[in-house]
């Protein structure tokens, strides 16, 4: 029997020990090789582009360098999602760590037991780690000539809860007894290739996105809802109905099953509660857990970690309970 890619040593190729066994200076090192890359971690001026710059520590042993060129100070955040960071970088390696390693989603109020943060400091930063992956998702189109792809559509939230006493019950299949707060998320996703979500507020709207989205030539597969008949006119589709079977002459939307598995895992078993306005975060966030599957947990650590630093401060998390205080 072949090994689950999970179990294997490949999947395995950073724990939270050897994160916490980092010194500071190891931690740095770290993400001044993913921050800058290109010059393999010798810092690059985030105000003027110079190459030239000189470690300048603080007295209290926070790392600053400044540029020769143009005189001014940065840190290794500067001008990044991680910009102003107030945790020691080993507790940011480390969430992003404990984040990959759960294959469902980390909730916010698990990790901050974890790391012993508090519960708002660890919502803001797993927010900010859902932005980053979001960046890959900005231009990305799937398919092309002789590709396979599966659109299908999933309701979330707007859950109404059914009233204690059964003469107080209304049916909940109507739309006058719905909250009006359920939304679709639609997922492309190419066989044995990337997927693509999005969030409407019925599968009907989405036609034009996946118009938009999936290359002339892919070969498409839907189930038999009416959403998608005008897919036709743009594409081959073949059609499943579930009634019949879930996978007939190749036809089936297997692989977008698996996605919506695991988003629905994620929203009950870790979230319980998605708030409307960042379905769209979530839905993108086990997406990319389902595209990045079979690569290993210290390739996703970085690639994360990555995606954080190439992208500018957050303009949604940065000062976020500043601006939603609490009581
Ligand atoms: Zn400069």
């Amino acid at each position: 029997m072949t090994q689950h890619f999970l179990l294997s040593k490949a999947a395995k190729t950073l724990s939270l020990a050897q994160v916490f066994r980092m010194s500071d200076s190891e931690a740095e090192d770290t993400f001044r090789r993913v921050r800058w890359a290109e010059t393999k971690g010798a810092p690059v001026c985030p105000h003027c582009g110079g190459l030239d710059a000189y470690e300048c520590r603080r007295p209290n042993g926070s790392l600053r360098f400044r540029c020769r060129a143009c005189g001014k100070d940065f840190t290794l955040t500067s001008g990044t999602l991680f910009a102003s960071h107030k945790l020691p970088l080993r507790t940011y390696l480390a969430a992003i760590a404990i984040f990959c390693n759960e294959v469902k989603g980390k909730s916010a109020l698990a990790i901050s037991r974890d790391l012993g943060l508090a519960y708002k400091s660890c919502f803001v930063l797993l927010h900010k780690l859902r932005e980053a992956m979001a960046g890959e998702y900005k231009d990305r189109k799937l398919g092309g000539e002789g590709k396979v792809a599966e659109v299908d559509g999933g309701y979330f939230g707007g859950y109404v809860k059914p009233a204690n006493l059964a003469e107080n019950r209304r049916d909940r299949r109507l739309l006058k007894n719905q909250s009006g707060k359920r939304q679709c998320v639609v997922i492309i996703r190419e066989r044995d290739g990337n997927s693509l979500p999005a969030v409407f507020k019925a599968e009907s709207h989405a036609a034009n996105f996946i118009k938009s989205r999936v290359t002339h030539g892919t070969k498409l597969n839907a189930d038999e809802a009416g959403a998608w008949e005008s897919l036709h006119k743009n594409f081959e589709v073949a059609r499943i109905n579930h009634e019949e079977a879930y996978s007939l002459d190749g036809a089936c939307t297997n692989w977008a099953e698996s996605y919506f598995s695991r988003l629905r895992r994620s929203e009950i078993g870790h979230h319980h509660h998605v708030a409307g306005a960042y379905l769209l975060r979530y839905a993108q966030e086990a997406s990319w857990r389902e595209d990045n599957r079979r690569v290993s947990n210290g390739d996703q650590v970085h690639r994360i970690a990555a995606l954080a630093m190439s992208r500018k401060p957050s303009v949604d998390f940065s000062g976020y309970w500043q601006r939603h205080k609490t009581a």
